[in-house]
């Protein structure tokens, strides 16, 4: 597809997975560090085609490592926007999963990359995968005129590398925290994750980004003015059919066309009955947890176990693919510092056990008179010890979950009053004998069926003897 470029480079490798045993080496990931960034920048501050390696190139590195990685994309270009950036940057992943042996996984500092051992024999270095980053984004985007690349793999550049896009996303992320979804004209929609995820459609309001974290309202409205029939698309919000739950008409006649009628409707700001689809991209996992009638929630960096003894990658697989599934959603983390998060189920204040990470990261947007009160894996690691937990800090859930107890309580106090009477009279019934003749030509004991309808049966004892 592309000169120069020592494999095959389409959309068809989209998809292609590279494991254990194939890879010849990992970049960033869980077993070493990260991160992806594309700016929009003045014309005569990138350098056009010009790909620079800092650090060592592939075939410097040992087979079956992993190394640090920092992938920079400089772009310019008429009339665009810095609203563009996060959309520029989702590019990445699809960009780069078209390079034969090439897998890219997560967004931003989440990215998780392996190079197979065939296309590197190949032949296939940094140097060409930056070269195709620039070719693809000038071939998609008229209006992109210069692209630069820069790949870090030195580590201490790669900790300088990730600091600056942390500022960048955190900047990215904080132009919306002031827009309300009331206030916005209309909504707008992702459909990128659709070719591993076909019914999953991104719904992007100012107070809800999608779940990677990459796409923001404002990217989608910047995406849509430079490619109208792109993949991001207008949604007209339509009638608000419940302002808590935040189901709109417009998105249910919008994600029913686009799942091809598999998804009806979605509640916006809820777990429950018609959450929001997961495609596999999302940042973190709300998960309901029914033993305490709380929300867990659990993000992509962490490897230990939640307390319902899943970790994120088991819970992934449940959440993903484009499903609804009911008390379970992947979300942005940026969604929770937003004023809507889960408002239809309670919030911050259903939050009952997160990560210690996260929940540092996300200090200032927890409700101060909560933050002690939610569990972390130092404080809880199964469902009894959260329990515990919950009780001493008199977390919000405990007083509903004592309301529930003590009506369980009064329930089970009923039903005894209730059968009584009825165990005086069985009690009259002293024994009954059930008698079981063997053949006598087989010692087997026949088949029987016994049907009990409407009986309650006590017994001190039950003695069954062979004769
Ligand atoms: S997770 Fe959502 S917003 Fe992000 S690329 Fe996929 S569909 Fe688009």
């Amino acid at each position: 597809m592309f000169e120069g470029i020592p494999v095959d480079v389409s959309p068809i490798y989209e998809g292609e997975r590279i494991r254990k045993g194939q890879y010849y080496v990992e970049l960033a990931g869980p077993k070493s560090k990260g991160a992806e960034l594309a700016r929009v920048l003045p014309m005569e501050e990138v350098e056009d085609e010009k790909v620079t390696i800092i650090g060592p190139d592939i075939d410097q590195m040992e087979e079956g490592k992993a190394y640090p990685f920092g992938l920079y994309v400089k772009i310019a270009g008429d009339d665009l926007e810095t609203d563009l950036e996060g959309v520029f940057e989702r590019k990445i992943h699809y960009y780069l999963n078209y390079i034969q042996g090439f897998m890219h996984l997560n967004s931003r500092d989440l990215i998780w990359c392996r190079i197979s051992k065939d296309s590197f024999k190949k032949g296939l270095r940094l140097h060409h995968v930056g070269k195709v980053l620039i070719k693809m984004y000038k071939k998609e985007f008229n209006a992109v005129k210069k692209v630069e690349v820069i790949i870090y793999t030195d580590p201490k550049e790669v900790d300088k590398f990730i600091e600056e896009a942390r500022s960048i996303y955190e900047k990215r992320d904080a132009r919306l925290r002031g827009l309300k979804d009331e206030d916005a004209d209309v909504f707008y929609s992702c459909l990128l994750c659709q070719s591993f995820a076909p019914s999953h459609i991104c719904v992007i309001t100012p107070n809800r980004p999608g779940g990677c974290g990459a796409v923001t309202w404002l990217e989608g409205r910047a995406a849509v003015k430079i490619d109208p029939n792109g993949p991001i698309g207008v949604i007209e919000k339509g009638k608000c059919l419940d302002p808590v739950k935040g189901e709109y008409e417009g998105v249910n006649r919008y994600v029913q066309e686009k799942s091809g009628g598999k998804i009806q409707r979605v509640f916006l700001y809820s777990l429950f009955d018609n959450p929001h689809t997961s495609c596999g991209c999302f940042e973190a996992i709300a998960f309901y947890i029914p033993e305490v009638d709380g929300i867990g929630i659990v993000h992509r960096e962490f490897k230990g176990m939640t307390p319902i003894g899943l970790p994120f990658s088991t819970l992934a697989g449940q959440v993903g693919g484009g499903v609804q599934s009911n008390g379970f959603l992947g979300i942005a983390i940026e969604y929770m510092r937003s004023p809507k998060f889960l408002q239809a189920d309670g919030g911050w204040y259903r939050v009952v056990w997160m990560p210690k990470a996260l929940k540092e990261r996300l200090k200032a947007a927890i409700p101060s008179e909560l933050y002690e009160k939610i569990a972390t894996e130092e404080d809880a690691k199964d469902l009894d010890s959260l329990k515990k937990y919950l009780y001493e800090k008199q977390h919000p859930v405990v007083k509903k979950l004592k309301e529930k107890e003590s009506k369980e309580v009064t329930e089970e106090k009923k039903e005894e009053k209730v059968q009584e009477p009825q165990k005086e009279v069985i009690q009259q019934v002293q024994q009954i004998p059930v008698t079981m003749q063997a053949q006598p030509s087989t010692q087997i004991v026949p088949n029987f069926t016994i049907i009990l309808k409407n009986a309650k049966i006590y017994a001190e004892k039950i003695i069954i003897k062979k004769k």
